[in-house]
This record gives C-alpha cells, structure tokens and sequence, in this order.
C-alpha cells in the first residue's frame, strides 16, 4: 500500500504545549486520500482533524514532501495516443485542458513530481490505459507537482 506520513507541530491552543499533527496521505478505492490527527502530550487533547478522500492541502503536501523528498513519474513506454494520458490527468488533477495538455507532455518528456502518493496513482491510472510510467525518488528540483 503507498502510504507517507509526516509530523507537523505546533503549539496548543489548549495549554501551551507541543500539538503534533499526524498526516497521512494514500491510496484508498482508487482515489487519493488524505487523515490528520493531532494530540498533545502535555494536556492530552486528541482527536480526527479530517479524513477523506481528495487532493490533501498545501500545508499537509509541503510536509510529507519535506519529510520523505517528492517523487517523479516519467512515461517510459511508447505512448500510442496522447490524448489518453491527457485524460488520465485531468480525471486525477482537475485542471483545464491545456494545463492537462502541458502536464501530459511533462510526463512523457521529463516527467511530473509530486508526493508518492499522488504519482502512484497517476501511474496506476495511466496503465489502466496501457501506458507504461514509472515513479521513482526525484533528484532534481526543476519538476514542478500536479497543481491541486
Ligand atoms: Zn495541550
């Protein structure tokens, strides 16, 4: 299962002391999920803050990507029709047709970068399609992720 999960602090409203939030964003019935929950070992508030399916928020992504590094998704099979993966995308992005169109092109040319989870199931999806993509650490820092 392709799952990350990344600790984010801060301070509690409750007593003062350090809340940590606990993030995980995944694969769930084929779509991208996300969960947060915080607890505070000072004062022992807890609880679900959220969990369900969907793009999870900027805060939640930029800790998991500084927590575990993003991951890129690169085509490496021959692409019969381009126009498959532009649908892939925007079923799993959301975006207009030429940013689909532009992202679609990224992914076949130098690839796209994101958190694990979310390239997984561009890649999941993509082979359903019978296109062949591959998902692996990312070392540049050129990439940009799916804009949400
Ligand atoms: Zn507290």
């Amino acid at each position: 299962m392709t799952e990350q999960m990344a600790k984010i602090e801060s301070r509690c409203d409750g007593c003062g002391g350090t809340l940590v939030r606990q993030v995980n964003q995944f694969i769930h019935r084929d779509q991208l999920w996300w969960d947060a929950e915080f607890s505070c070992a000072s004062c022992g508030a807890a609880g679900c803050e959220h969990s369900g399916p969907g793009q999870a928020p900027e805060n939640v992504r930029s800790a998991l990507l500084a927590e575990h590094g993003p991951s890129r998704l690169c085509v490496v099979g021959p692409v019969s029709s381009l126009a498959s993966v532009v649908k892939v995308v925007r079923e799993v992005s959301q975006v207009s047709l030429p940013q689909a169109r532009e992202l679609a092109d990224k992914l076949t040319d130098t690839g796209l970068v994101g958190t694990l989870a979310e390239m997984e199931l561009l890649r999941t999806r993509l082979r359903s399609r019978g296109v062949t993509a591959e998902v692996r650490p990312d070392v540049g820092a050129e990439g940009r992720p799916i804009p949400s």
